[in-house]
């Protein structure tokens, strides 16, 4: 048998490599940005059309680079950052493989034009494909402008794999970001199909930080440092309080490069051990700096992995940091997740003397009577307002706004506990053969004909409103109810987006959104289904199920969100339900398309018939 292996030509050894390079829009713009900081830049602008699927651009003020030098840059293995392999262990640039302009050139269509200080023309270089198709000198201010087009228009099967234009852009945000993030002395701006995403003055970390996330973001924050003979740590924590349901912002920096590390993660979120509540992420961003000899950055293509010398006392060091930090700023005695906040005494009572509890009853008050009929969601908003204007909530001690009045009514306390005495047995309403109750606050139990019947109620509850909502975002759009005052929202940039993306179907449900700003959103009405005080944790929780994937498709889309929603809006478990709530939600169950199952696919009622019973005793 002759010989058969030969060497692989230039361009097919350059796409097989790109594939590890380049996976989508976004790594091409955390390549050509890291060449521009490496090129000592102090601003850099990002131009993409259509998420970069059509053109990215990137232009810096950076040295720039010579004819030959501009020539050489798109050969593979050619980089001007390192000379020999120890070089790999004190690298002070991002890049270092001298691979990625000949990995992205392979892949599209590039035109670079680049000029040194020293010269008085630049250079223009035109390549396609990897094969250079035109060279010039051009008039050009000093800097390196690369502009890729056509992101893999000779790999179709590439091309075809890349995910919705929102999608590609919310990656291409968090590229952005994490680079924007560790270099706060450069300016930045990212202008995504003529609109403006980000404009980044020169600052500090801080600063950097709240104009990526938003006003809002300064006052969330903890500072966090630390200095050892191994590593130096600065950065903040975000306060547990505003800890979110998605791991949105969590940046650690290593030498000014965003790295991923599960380790260090799992420090900082069990230095806010019995801060969290349950499924919340607290949000950091820590910048570490450690001799580039303890750590191998080439372990990885994209470099976003790293492998430190001495893991556990980075760990450890680290948790320290955060703890200290956190108890230092007296975040941490305060909070208990675990109490019933019902049982808590309200601040401004704990230190007053005891006083005779003011009673104020609405006598007009009657949980029976519908307050809205013919409003879309009869159902959701009796309920609603029952639940919200119980006798419990009457009770002036636990409203702070309210005063507490000297000379309360003792008649109108006794009259108040007789009906809740009354409320707990009264069986004489008309529902009486159809009776329910509820076990644990979590099922509501009835009785059927032959036998009974077990109703998880939140599942029970989250089946009726998806179903509801569902109708509201296809067929008829929901009623609304306007607030006295709009309610202003702060959100990020790639939040604003979701919500942009969503907003038709969400005002389908009811919600009226003003206006819609690049980091906080105004909203001047909401469905009648929710309270005011649940938008924010709502529209919270739709983010974090949207923020993998925003679907292309309008029914997966509107589905997700009338599923996202109704979790949100459900009667949780550990709820007390009234008589009339629990019947509420038996009938409007079983008047719905597909009672059986949540819409996530769980039961949402077992039974227990006559005869299973009969098995049992005999
Ligand atoms: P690496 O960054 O790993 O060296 P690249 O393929 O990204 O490899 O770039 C190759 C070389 O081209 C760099 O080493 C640098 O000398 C030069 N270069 C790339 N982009 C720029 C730029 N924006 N400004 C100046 N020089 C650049
Ligand atoms: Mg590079």
């Amino acid at each position: 048998m002759g010989d058969i292996i030969q060497l692989l030509p230039d361009h097919v050894a350059n796409q097989i490599a790109a594939g590890e390079v380049v996976q989508r829009p976004a790594s091409v713009i955390k390549e050509l940005v890291e060449n521009a900081i490496d090129a000592g830049s102090n601003s850099i602008q990002v131009v993409i059309k259509d998420a970069g699927k059509t053109l990215i651009q990137v232009v810096d003020n950076g040295k720039g680079m010579s004819l030959t030098d501009a020539r050489m840059s798109f050969e593979r293995h050619a980089t001007s950052k390192i000379k020999q392999a120890e070089d790999l262990f004190k690298l002070k640039t991002k890049g270092f493989r001298g691979e990625a302009l000949a990995s992205i050139a392979a892949i599209s269509h590039v035109e670079l034009k680049t000029k040194p200080d020293n010269e008085e023309v630049g250079t223009f270089i035109k390549i396609e494909g990897s094969k250079l198709t035109s060279q010039d000198v051009c008039v050009c201010p000093q800097g390196t402008s690369v502009s890729v087009k056509n992101l893999f228009y000779n790999i179709p099967a590439r091309r075809n794999f890349l995910k919705s234009d929102a999608v590609e852009t919310r990656h291409i945000i968090d590229e952005f970001q994490r680079t924007a993030l560790a270099h706060p002395q450069i300016s930045f701006s990212l202008v995504h199909n003529n609109s403006e995403l980000f404009q980044l003055p020169e600052t500090n970390h801080r600063q950097r930080i709240t104009n990526i996330f938003g006003g809002k973001t300064n006052e969330k924050l903890v500072p966090v440092t630390e200095e050892t003979e191994i590593v130096e740590i600065s950065g903040f924590v975000g306060k547990p309080e505003f800890a979110k349901k998605s791991r949105g912002e969590q940046f650690f920096f290593v030498n000014n490069r965003f790295v991923k590390s599960p380790y260090l993660n799992h420090a900082v979120v069990s230095a806010f051990e019995g801060l969290l509540k349950d499924k919340s992420h607290p949000s950091y961003f820590l910048f570490l700096k450690v001799d580039p000899k303890s750590i191998d950055i080439n372990i990885h293509p994209t470099k976003t992995e790293i492998k430190f010398d001495d893991e556990h006392a980075l760990y450890a060091i680290l948790r320290s940091a955060i703890k200290h930090s956190l108890g230092q700023f007296n975040v941490a005695p305060v909070l208990d997740f675990d109490r019933d906040s019902n049982l808590d005494t309200p601040y401004e009572y704990k230190n007053k003397s005891a006083e005779v509890p003011g009673v104020e009853v609405d006598r007009n008050f009657n949980p029976f009577k519908d307050e809205k009929s013919g409003s879309g969601s009869n159902f959701s908003s009796g309920f609603k307002k029952e639940r919200g204007e119980s006798w419990e909530s009457l009770y002036t001690g636990l409203q702070t706004e309210h005063e507490l009045k000297p000379d309360a009514d003792f008649k109108e306390i006794e009259f108040e506990s007789e009906e809740v005495t009354g409320n707990l047995f009264n069986n004489s309403d008309s529902s009486e053969e159809k009776s329910t109750f509820q076990l644990q606050k979590k099922y509501i139990v009835s009785t059927l004909k032959s036998g009974i019947l077990v109703i998880d109620q939140h599942r029970a509850h989250t089946r009726i409103l998806y179903e509801e909502l569902l109708k509201n975002i296809t067929v008829s759009a929901a009623v609304s109810q306007q607030l006295l005052f709009p309610l202003n929202l702060q959100f990020n940039t790639q939040e604003i987006e979701v919500i942009s993306q969503l907003k038709d179907s969400l005002e389908q449900t009811g919600f009226i959104f003003s206006e819609l700003k690049k980091d906080s959103a105004e909203i001047v009405g909401i469905p009648t289904l929710i309270s005011e005080s649940e938008v924010a944790i709502l529209l919270e929780q739709l983010i974090a199920d949207f923020e993998n994937d925003v679907p292309d498709n309008g029914f997966s889309q509107t589905d997700l969100l009338a599923k996202s929603l109704a979790k949100g809006m459900a009667v949780k478990s550990g709820t007390l339900l009234n008589n009339t709530e629990q019947q509420h939600i038996v009938n409007r169950l079983f008047a719905c398309k597909e009672p059986g199952l949540s819409p996530t696919n769980r039961s949402v009622f077992v039974t227990l018939t006559v005869d299973e019973l009969d098995k049992k005793f005999m």
